[in-house]
């Protein structure tokens, strides 16, 4: 079966997609972690860059427990995209696991590690909310 696919161009587009998103993301993880062993060691106030500046305070824990929870979404996302590279590098980027349809440009241009183009993806979603009941 002869799969549908973009062209070199845009794979090559797409791929600097994935970097910059990976480059975007392992800097932000490195200032959270880096914030992170900061605030644990000495609370000083010499937070500035970071987004400490909300008011509260008292929310230092809950601060801390939101950073754990940032670095572990951004960890996902950061193997999300190694694995898209990897799709690319394999020539499977950019189709549907599910159809093999191609996912939308658009689609890929807001969530290049996609790997369910948008029907198939409202199908599961609609599943899942149809088990939960
Ligand atoms: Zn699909």
């Amino acid at each position: 079966m002869a799969k549908k696919k973009y062209s070199e161009e845009k794979l090559k587009y797409f791929e600097e997609l994935i970097q910059k998103e990976l480059k975007e993301s392992i800097a932000y993880l490195e200032d959270i972690s880096h914030t992170q062993s900061k605030g644990a060691r000495e609370n000083s106030g010499d937070l500035s860059s970071y987004a400490f500046h909300q008011a509260d305070q008292g929310s230092d824990t809950n601060q801390m427990e939101q950073n754990v929870m940032l670095m572990e979404e951004e960890r996902k996302k950061i193997r999300k995209l190694n694995d898209a590279l990897r799709r690319l590098f394999d020539g499977h980027y950019g189709n549907c696991e599910m159809c093999g349809e191609l996912i939308s440009e658009a689609r890929l241009e807001m969530l290049p590690y996609s790997t369910y183009c948008i029907d198939c993806k409202e199908k599961m979603e609609d599943k899942k909310r149809r088990q939960r009941r």
